[in-house]
């Protein structure tokens, strides 16, 4: 789960990790009342789920209640990178002497946490890490071990911050793995971390994903409702369903993780672009079918759809049952091509048999089955 900027900062406040007095707030009344409260002048930052908010017009400085209903005013509602603008943190202003960069993320192959820390930040860290990456001083962290004091010190002075803050940069780092691994965060990123002029190092972006495995040790309530997610996936997800929406046009029903994944590899193949990733799980009933494909049927952008099961323990014959009675419950919009293999296939297929039509074919092997989803979409 991504936070907003401001949830990151909440996040990170409770951690001991300084950062500015703000509010969050959803129209410019709102934002008139925060910046008198934390004090002019203020920052009015545009809450989204997307980086590189300053460039797009959604970072501003406000030095008065003007500049504030202006900038509220034009922010509010603007769209960044696809995502409109419905929520502003307003922030007392900082006087920047410095601007770095730090993150902790997990580095799945090395087993180990990966922290990054560089003096060049504000700017995107993705080109510095391409221009220049020696700028970048990164340390990998035994979870075991933690991240000590001393580890910390020379981290920091690989990254050749300004030594004059190395204990303020020290402390915050110490603060910000123990929120990272505390709070259960799969990133927790801060750029700019700043050096203010008065020397004091702060945190002026927060930029936090959260390890959605471990909601159930935490309070996350807040942070869900401002969760932005995909009409497809929640529908998917209250019927219990594993669903991941995609872009293309073929919709995807597979049992099994790995069976969807190499559904959706054997239609990119072919030259097809899977709408969905699907897995219906181990039991194949109707019921559990129906719910799959009323989710494919209403999404506009399907034009053909690919059932892909393997029999396992759950036999070829209740899996054709379950696809037939499905049918009968949902009036299925775009035609659906079955390969059905594994136990009991042919039980299976004899009992589809009579069923078949031009909006319901049945294909013996998966690469086939996946060339006919395919033209059928581009068909339609
Ligand atoms: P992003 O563009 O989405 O990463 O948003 P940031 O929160 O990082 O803000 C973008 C830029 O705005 C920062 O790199 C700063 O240069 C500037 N900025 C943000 N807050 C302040 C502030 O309190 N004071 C000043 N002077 N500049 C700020
Ligand atoms: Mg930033």
């Amino acid at each position: 789960m991504d936070l907003l900027e401001y949830q990151g900062k909440q996040l990170f406040a409770t951690f001991g990790i300084p950062v500015s007095d703000g509010r969050a707030v959803d129209s410019v009344e709102g934002a008139l009342a925060a910046a008198e409260a934390v004090g002019y002048p203020v920052m009015v930052k545009a809450q989204v789920h997307a980086g590189g908010r300053g460039k797009a017009g959604g970072v501003k400085f406000a030095p008065d209640a003007a500049a504030v209903r202006e900038h509220a005013g034009n922010i509010l509602g603007l769209d960044i990178k696809g995502h409109v603008t419905r929520i502003l943190w307003i922030e007392h202003a900082s006087d920047i002497a410095e601007e770095y960069y730090a993150s902790f993320t997990l580095d799945r192959s090395a087993k180990k946490h990966l922290g990054m820390l560089s003096a060049e930040g504000g700017v995107e860290i993705e080109q510095v890490a391409v221009e220049n990456p020696d700028a970048i001083a990164k340390i990998w962290i035994d979870p075991v071990d933690g991240l000590t004091a001393e580890q910390a010190r020379e981290w920091v002075l690989a990254a050749k911050l300004n030594p004059d803050v190395t204990d303020g940069a020290v402390e915050m780092l110490l603060k910000l793995y123990t929120a990272y691994v505390e709070g259960d965060c799969d990133l927790a990123e801060i750029n700019p971390l700043i050096v203010t002029t008065e020397g004091k190092v702060h945190a002026l972006d927060a930029k936090v994903t959260l390890d959605n495995n471990a909601e159930f040790r935490h309070e996350w309530g807040d942070f869900e409702l401002t969760q932005v997610r995909d009409a497809r996936e929640e529908a998917a997800h209250e019927k219990g369903l594993q669903y991941v929406g995609l872009e293309g046009s073929v919709g995807i029903i597979a049992n099994g993780a790995g069976l969807a994944m190499s559904t959706l590899d054997v239609v990119n193949q072919v030259g097809g672009q899977p709408a969905n990733f699907l897995d219906i799980g181990g039991g194949a009933n109707a019921e559990v079918m129906a719910g799959a494909l009323q989710v494919i049927n209403d999404d506009p952008s399907v034009k053909s759809i690919f059932i892909n099961i393997f029999g396992g323990i759950t036999r070829g014959e209740e899996v054709a049952k379950g696809i037939i009675g499905a049918l009968e419950m949902v009036d299925i919009s775009a035609p659906i091509v079955i390969r059905l293999d594994g136990t009991n296939a042919e039980e299976g297929r004899a009992l589809l048999e009579p069923h078949l039509s031009e909006k319901l074919q049945s294909k013996p092997t998966m690469l086939e089955a996946a060339r006919t989803a395919v033209e059928l979409a581009q068909k339609n």
